[in-house]
């Protein structure tokens, strides 16, 4: 299945596609309805104490060809995918400036 993933529009269409929808309901059975990232800090956030969301590891924009690709596919609950989303905005923005590069290489030779 051709993805079209350029658009805010064309993304909205693939969201309510029923090539998705089944997809993202295998992805929920596959992670036990738990969200993957509590999961990994040792809490168990599932569908009876969150909303869970189904996340594109790689972003669906610039990666349509994994658009429908289990391997790309995760479980997060809806805080998890917030947080997310929000770091991937502001962190280009908000890292250090680049330090001086004699002052941040190591150079013992
Ligand atoms: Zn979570």
């Amino acid at each position: 299945m051709k993805v079209d993933t350029s658009t805010h529009a064309s993304r909205a269409a693939f969201y309510n596609s029923l090539e998705w929808v089944h997809m993202r309901e295998a992805i929920l059975i596959r992670d036990n309805y738990e969200c993957q990232w509590c999961k990994a800090a040792g809490r168990v956030t599932n569908i009876n104490n969150a909303i869970l969301e189904v996340d594109h590891i790689k972003p669906l924009e610039q990666f349509p060809e994994l658009a429908l690709d289990p391997n790309n596919l995760r479980t997060l609950c809806k805080d998890c995918h917030n947080k997310r989303h929000h770091r991937f905005n502001w962190a280009p923005r908000n890292r250090p400036a680049k330090k001086n590069k004699w002052a941040t290489d190591e150079r013992w030779d």
